[in-house]
């Protein structure tokens, strides 16, 4: 196929403006679009940023000039455009761009194509959806082009779809394509030991094929869907291999991307940053953006899901953007249930990052297959711009926390993940915590003593699977007493030995379910402080919250290391969508009592969500 972009790029290159670094952020404050056909839309919204903006559908003029006037629209509206790449979906395109396709299919142990599962439904001259691979030569250059069309005009970003490309085969019985296996070979060459080599019987990796290898053991595709981390010979050594590469193609595709733009791009991909898989890449990311499941299920109770990957994030430095899981958006299309939607809206601000405005959402169940929600700007549009309208109660906000919780990269690695459960026991007992990050090799984060330092006490989930420095460091901070150990049993943390160490900083009293969530800007002693208050007691039955009235935050000087507040204020999204004053609504004034070392605040009412300040 010819590439026609020259033309294109140049121009951007020689018009093309390189942004403040501030600008290739994530602010707190930010309203996020996956991407919307018409400027009203991003205008009702207050929208600041297309995350998952696309690219060309061709390499034809007609195409080019249709996207670079949606990039334009946005930057009309002073937003930020992130065009994307798809390293997946777009198996139809592969199929016109490189006639030799087939020897760019990732295959299973038994040497079957590998198909996308949720693209069942689809077919494109007479083929499946093919899972191509992203360690082939020809997909490459396919990927390469999509970037180079993405990057036909000056954007801000660049996202990827799918970016795990295949080290995702992984469930399905891949990726052992003749590409895949030259490649491993070479990783072992450079990271394996001999001796270890040898001990598994293998005398030269000159002609060393790792399927073969499996299969002369006996080894089927379903005994290497189910044991090859736990099991198999080189099992881990083999799925290493595939997420370093994917992490590596991520890093080349970004470099590529910038090279054409001529300046330094935001990159996200389509993740939820919730398990070891995910977060090798995050060291490399502006932002995750992708699909975090928020359990939207028959039994209408609101789920804490998302927060483990907010908290997660928030370790890790970077944001999460994020909209619901096909299937929540699925089940919220059938059920029409907009309601628990704003819940999740608030939830995900409160504590410090976005879901994506919902305007048209990708739903999927097996028996639908891909089908999509669409909903009203009345629906939702008033909660965002009440977030634009207060952006200074969002923007430079942090966790504030005297607990930690232990997330071991190790422990995920084998599927020891009692740690999530610790996260939602302590959201929802009101007990400010953030996750320190203990890595290993697939995640270049130590936990340190001085890290530690900031806490007086960490929870941990057994087994923490650590050794060596970061052991040490662990057992250290246990010989002082401020270990306290998640449960699992009794599916909860020792509350008693947690409270001896950390007397309980923040209570709700007089109201059930209301989840108090405080934040401070870091560095900033005299700067005012706020407390998100959600109110969790949603009624599926009236698809919306049962409001809480006459109850009071009780605050411990210790939660914001200082009480000389004079002056509280309850922001919170107006209930309704008004035209002509979008997001609008009152603060209300709040009665605020401090005596010795807590704080009283009173609050009259809740409905959906509540902001409150305190000013020194
Ligand atoms: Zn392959």
């Amino acid at each position: 196929m010819k590439v026609t972009l020259t033309a294109a790029v140049l121009l951007c290159l020689t018009t093309g403006t390189a942004l403040a670094a501030e600008a290739r952020t994530i602010k707190k404050s930010d309203v996020v679009f996956m991407g919307a056909k018409t400027a009203d839309i991003y205008k009702v919204y207050g929208a600041t940023l297309v995350s998952w903006g696309g690219r060309p559908w061709g390499d034809n003029e007609k195409a080019i000039k249709s996207f670079e006037e949606r990039v334009r629209t946005a930057h009309e509206l002073g937003m930020r455009y992130c065009a994307g790449a798809a390293f997946r979906t777009a198996f139809a395109k592969m199929i016109d761009f490189d006639e030799n396709f087939m020897d760019s299919v990732c295959r299973r142990l038994d040497g079957e194509p590998i198909l996308v599962p949720w693209l069942w439904d689809h077919q494109h001259k007479g083929h499946p959806a093919y899972w191509f691979c992203t360690n082939s030569p020809g997909y490459r250059r396919y990927l390469k082009f999509q970037v180079k069309l993405a990057m036909c005009t000056d954007v801000e970003g660049l996202h990827i779809d799918d970016y795990n490309g295949t080290a995702g085969t992984e469930w399905r019985g891949g990726c052992f394509c003749k590409h895949c296996m030259a490649a491993f070979r070479e990783y072992l060459r450079e990271n394996v030991p001999r001796k270890k080599l040898k001990e598994y019987g293998i005398k030269s990796l000159d002609d060393f094929d790792y399927g073969k290898f499996l299969k002369a053991q006996g080894v089927t595709v379903d005994d290497y869907r189910r044991k090859v981390e736990r099991t198999l010979p080189l099992g881990r050594e083999f799925i290493t291999f595939q997420y370093r590469s994917a992490t590596a193609w991520v890093r080349e595709i970004r470099k590529y991307a910038e090279s054409l733009v001529g300046h330094p791009l935001m990159l996200s991909v389509n993740s939820s940053g919730s398990n070891h898989k995910a977060l090798m890449i995050a060291p490399y990311l502006t932002f995750f953006s992708g699909e975090v499941h928020h359990g939207a299920e028959p039994d209408g109770r609101l789920k804490p899901y998302p927060i483990w990957s907010f908290k997660l994030a928030d370790a890790l430095g970077i944001a999460q953007v994020c909209t619901g899981s096909g299937g929540d958006w699925a089940y919220i299309a059938e059920h029409k249930k907009p309601g628990l939607v704003r819940t999740w809206i608030a939830q995900d601000y409160a504590f410090g990052h976005q879901l994506m405005a919902p305007h048209r959402q990708w739903a999927y169940t097996k028996t639908k297959g891909t089908h999509w929600y669409q909903s009203q700007p009345e629906d939702y549009a008033h909660i965002y711009r009440f977030v634009r309208r207060n952006a200074d109660l969002f923007d430079g906000y942090e966790a504030v926390a005297k607990v930690a919780l232990l997330y071991s990269n190790a422990a995920f690695r084998v599927y020891k993940r009692d740690a999530q459960k610790a996260c939602y026991w302590l959201a929802e007992h009101n007990i400010p915590f953030h996750l320190v990050i203990a890595g290993d090799d697939w995640l270049d984060v130590k936990l340190t003593a001085d890290k530690l330092s900031a806490y007086d006490a960490l929870v941990v989930a057994p087994p923490d699977m650590l050794d060596g420095e970061q052991k040490k460091v662990l057992d250290d901070f246990a010989a002082k007493g401020k270990v306290v150990l998640y449960d699992a049993k009794k599916k909860c943390v020792d509350e008693e030995k947690l409270f001896s160490l950390v007397p309980r900083q923040i209570a709700v009293e007089g109201a059930d379910g209301v989840m108090a969530v405080p934040r401070a800007i870091p560095g900033m002693a005299d700067a005012p402080v706020v407390i998100h208050l959600l109110n969790r007691n949603y009624d599926p039955t009236k698809d919306a919250v049962t409001p809480q009235r006459d109850f009071k935050v009780v605050i411990r000087k210790s939660l914001f290391g200082r009480l000389n507040f004079k002056k509280a204020t309850l922001y919170a999204p107006p209930q309704k969508f008004d035209p002509d004053n979008v997001g609008a609504s009152e603060p209300v004034p709040l009665k605020l009592e401090v005596r010795g070392d807590s704080a009283t605040i009173t609050i009259p009412s809740l409905h959906l969500w509540g902001i409150i300040e305190l000013e020194g």
